[in-house]
């Protein structure tokens, strides 16, 4: 930890970055990073950049409305690079040309992670978040009312409500810590969840009515065209949480969600319930994540996927 004090301490121009389609855990530690930094280090430049637009329903987090695109950082002289939650430089997407071979400081909780920085805090709990809670109070730097609901939001995507197996003691105890400061555990909770647009709600229905059970290897799948996409008003945002549906079936013990981009290459997400490994299944494909959760991008089709998956289960 010491060497990350030193690090910062030496550097004036800073880049937090994180992956593509962020989610509230890459938002919420590396916003609560950048509220930090920013307050203990005013006479710094700290930018946080991500490749896609922050979700709707993740937005609302105060200080959001700092987090920089691509386009809107006109002079990249960084000499510092922070990456959270992302498991391979390659997950920052097009950002990854803002930093070339600058240090770099990775924070992540992906297992699949190989330790791609010259500093590595790559830790297998929770999330990102619940790393970067430690991290902030090793630098001595107060938890602000906006940077704890930050990590709380972080806590909550990652831990599916604090539902998932990556939940322990601590995952609660840092919980715990942002509620005495004055995270509203109900408003944050309801402001994620429960505030779907109507279109998401239909890409829903469409995967329920339409997904797939392939009963000897207990998989449940739902594919989805970028047409269908299209025709149902949806951006690809609407169709999060999908695969943690199919998962929900009794019968399942491995749920994989496809859906094809614009650009007709594939995104797949999958979800295991018990002792399936799905970081090893999305690494067949390139990707990687968690053992209960993971995801990819490939080229092949669907029915090439689907085959796949289906062999290797
Ligand atoms: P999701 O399916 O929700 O996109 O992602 C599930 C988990 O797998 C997340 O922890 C996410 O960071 C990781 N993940 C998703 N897509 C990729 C990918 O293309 N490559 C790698 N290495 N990890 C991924
Ligand atoms: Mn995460």
């Amino acid at each position: 930890m010491k060497e990350i004090k030193e690090k910062i301490d030496q550097s004036n121009n800073i880049i937090i970055v994180g992956h593509v389609n962020p989610d509230g855990d890459t938002v919420g530690a590396g916003l609560a990073l950048l509220l930090g930094l920013e307050k203990k280090y005013p006479e710094k430049r700290i930018d946080f950049v991500l490749q896609d637009d922050v979700p709707k329903n993740i937005a609302f987090l105060k200080g959001c409305d700092r987090i920089k695109k691509i386009e809107d950082v006109i002079n990249p002289n960084y000499d510092l690079a922070i990456f959270v939650d992302s498991a391979t430089i390659e997950r920052v997407g097009k950002v990854a040309k803002l930093i070339g071979d600058i240090f770099k400081i990775n924070i992540d909780h992906h297992i699949s992670n190989p330790k791609y920085g010259d500093i590595n805090i790559v830790k297998d709990i929770s999330s990102t978040s619940e790393i970067m809670y430690s991290i902030l109070k090793d630098l001595d730097i107060e938890i602000t009312l906006e940077m704890g609901e930050a990590i709380y939001l972080g806590l909550v995507n990652d831990t599916g409500n604090f539902a998932h197996s990556n939940v322990t003691d601590k995952t609660f105890l840092v919980a715990s810590e942002l509620m005495r400061i004055g995270v509203n555990n109900n408003k944050i909770v309801n402001d994620f969840f429960k505030t779907k647009s109507y279109e998401r709600m239909k890409v829903l229905g469409k995967a329920l009515s339409e997904m797939v059970f392939v009963e000897e290897k207990k998989l449940m799948y739902f594919y989805l065209s970028f047409e269908a996409l299209k025709n149902l008003n949806a951006i690809k945002d609407d169709t999060e949480g999908i695969v943690e549906e199919l998962i929900n079936y009794s019968g399942s013990e491995v749920s994989l969600f496809l859906r094809e981009e614009e650009s007709g290459k594939i995104k797949g997400s999958l979800r295991s319930k018990h002792d399936i490994d799905v970081n090893k299944i999305a690494g067949i494909f390139g990707g990687g994540g968690h053992i209960k959760a993971a995801g990819f991008t490939t080229e092949l089709s669907s029915e090439e996927i689907i085959k796949k998956v289906v062999e290797n289960l």
